[in-house]
């Protein structure tokens, strides 16, 4: 699920003295001090709150001295105020645009990162480098998460930086990959209905046949947010779902 591993990305501009980390990750002391021995550091921001980004946060902090972990959910804030979405943080040579982005969870959200001419979109797990997010259903949300795709396509040209995998060049063409993606997906989704798929067990082996053992809670978690999403979209559908 991490694919390999999760990236703590440290950024600082030419000549200036304080660096910016996103997503310390987990708690690791080794990963947490080679974070450290980067600083100073202004502030430790977090792009959504699963264990795997934030985990290692507060060490990293009392690590520093006490740095601000900045993050939408006040849960993972310390020394801090939440982020609200569409604030602008800025100093030592860097802006950082907040850029609210649910859907993988309900606290995810993106940072553009603006230096000189330069830009970056750090994603956390909202694009990651390779392959398709996940919905964490039922804390994210399909609808949200299509919208927040949306919106990601504005970015036309400006590198991803994501929460796992390969940095990418175009955050807009992958935002539209992505959507493209999702879209297909529904579309499987009502087709495993129509033939007459009545659980999500029955869709998820329609939709991803050759699912591995070992990510089929995935395949559940996004089925689960596809049924969510169409039942809603049309509460008077043909199908009907027991209990989900
Ligand atoms: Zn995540």
């Amino acid at each position: 699920m991490t694919l390999d591993g999760t990236n703590t990305w440290v950024l600082r501009a030419p000549g200036a003295e304080y660096a910016t980390v996103i997503d310390p990750g987990p708690l690791d002391d080794d990963h947490l001090r080679r974070i450290a021995a980067h600083g100073p550091i202004q502030f430790i921001l977090v792009t959504h709150g699963h264990v795997d980004h934030v985990e290692g946060a507060a060490r990293l902090s009392e690590l520093l001295g006490g740095t601000a972990v900045l993050a939408a959910d006040p849960a993972h804030t310390v020394g801090g105020d939440p982020l609200d979405p569409d604030e602008s943080l800025g100093g030592n040579g860097i802006e950082i645009h907040v850029v609210d982005t649910p859907g993988h969870t309900r606290d995810s959200v993106c940072f553009l990162v603006e230096s000189g001419n330069d830009r970056a979109m750090l994603t956390g797990d909202t694009i990651l480098g390779r392959g398709t997010a996940v919905v964490a259903w039922p804390d994210g949300d399909l609808g949200a998460y299509l919208t927040s795709l949306g919106r990601l396509t504005a970015y036309e040209d400006v590198p991803v930086l994501p929460g796992h995998g390969p940095a990418l060049t175009d955050c807009a063409a992958v935002a539209r990959e992505y959507l493209d993606h999702r879209r297909d997906r529904l579309d499987q989704v009502r087709a495993a209905l129509a033939a007459g798929a009545t659980t999500p067990e029955a869709v998820v082996d329609a939709v991803y046949p050759d699912i591995d053992p070992g990510v089929r809670f995935a395949a559940e978690w996004s089925t689960r947010a596809q049924l969510d999403y169409l039942r809603r979209e049309s509460q008077s559908g043909p199908w009907r779902l027991d209990p989900l």
